[in-house]
């Protein structure tokens, strides 16, 4: 376990509610990390609709979901967040009162004075294939997202999937890679056709191969795998040599660790109240699609409205000796400072 990063605030989710939250606190000087599972910010409006058009963001005619998280950072940008992408919360102990420590599947630790629950529907995780006795390899030889590329250096890869992340990896990992070998079911691809017809290069170049079918099973010890075993539609069984498998078959959303830490949870989501959309444990506060309440919108412009209340609260935790002077940013010369425009 690594030295604790102390701050004021862990934030974990940075979905579109967990980004306007910093800038709620900023602008309150509460000092705040992320923690995302995945390896961007934005959550469901970067993963799941990154291109449609969002038409009830108050005072956004139009917006797109990539659109949308691209103000969103511009808007936090004053206040300097630190992000941890790529990690997910596994658990948050109440240590103090109210202090947590908060640790990540990466082994990072951190001291927050307050934890903000902004998980949405949960963590997003890949989905696992149907492949018998795969769970002996995941993390030694099978990997669902890569973190590192030299990890792979010299490796012969299979990587699975058709879309853009296959497509995506295939391409960057070629390189480095001793062989890569791209399986897919057909020979149509979901994936931009841009990268399709990079893929087709590297394959006419004979530089990686291409191979039609599905994996059924896999040959190795001590999670160290050697081959796969792969059918096609039409034709043989056949088996193929790799180190490792990346099988990119999209993601799932989970609720994941968050029934461990503590907090009530009604039909798993986070009982608040709506005057601080705090939960029942002090100083753990949970805002946008994970939290209910009497009458609550899993909308954007609800997180918005949530985080704002939420912060000052939390302010009163953070700075227990200080009085809270409600300001405007249109005329306070000290909010327009933190902004930078004054
Ligand atoms: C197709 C579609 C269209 C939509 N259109 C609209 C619309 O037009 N207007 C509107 O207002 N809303 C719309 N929504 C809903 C809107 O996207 C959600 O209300 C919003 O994304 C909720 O934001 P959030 O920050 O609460 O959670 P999310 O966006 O779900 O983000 C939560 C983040 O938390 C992370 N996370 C969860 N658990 C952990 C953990 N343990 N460790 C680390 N990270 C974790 C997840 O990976 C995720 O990135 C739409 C949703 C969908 C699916």
């Amino acid at each position: 376990m690594s030295e604790p990063i102390k701050t004021d605030v862990l934030i974990i989710g940075a979905g579109p509610c967990g980004l306007f939250a910093v800038f709620e606190l900023g602008l309150l000087d509460m000092k705040v990390h992320l923690v995302d599972i995945l390896d961007k910010v934005g959550g469901q409006c970067a993963e799941l609709y990154p291109e449609k058009p969002i038409y009830d963001i108050p005072a956004i005619s139009y917006i797109t979901g990539q659109g949308l998280c691209e103000a969103l950072m511009a808007q936090v940008k004053p206040f300097g967040p630190t992000f941890h992408l790529g990690e997910m919360v596994e658990t948050v102990e109440k240590i103090g009162d109210p202090l947590f420590r908060i640790t990540t599947d990466q082994g990072k630790v951190f001291e927050a004075k307050i934890v903000v629950i902004a998980a949405g529907g949960g963590s997003f995780q890949p989905k696992r294939p149907p492949v018998p006795g795969i769970e002996a390899y995941e993390g030694t030889s099978v990997h669902y997202a890569v973190r590192k590329m030299d990890v792979f250096r010299d490796k012969r890869l299979l990587i699975v999937g058709g879309g853009d992340s296959a497509l995506d990896w295939t391409l960057n990992l070629v390189p480095i890679a001793k062989r890569v070998t791209l399986m897919h079911r057909r020979d149509q691809f979901r994936a931009a056709p841009d990268s399709v017809n990079k893929m087709k290069a590297l394959v006419a170049e004979k530089k990686m191969d291409l191979a039609l079918g599905q994996v059924t099973g896999l040959e190795g010890a001590n999670g160290r795998l050697t081959a796969a075993l792969a059918k096609p539609d039409k034709g043989d069984p056949y088996r193929l040599e790799c180190d490792a498998m990346l099988p990119f078959f999209g993601l799932t959303m989970k609720l994941g660790p968050v029934a461990n830490w503590g907090v009530k949870l009604n039909e798993d989501l986070i009982p608040v109240d709506t005057a601080a959309f705090e939960s029942n444990v002090p100083g753990i506060f949970a805002i946008g699609d994970i939290n209910t309440y009497p009458g609550k919108l899993k909308l954007i412009l609800s997180g918005f409205h949530e985080a704002a209340l939420m912060a000052q609260k939390a302010y009163h935790y953070v700075f227990p000796d200080k009085r809270l002077v409600f300001q405007y940013t249109t005329s306070s010369t000290s909010l327009q400072k933190k902004l930078g425009v004054a």
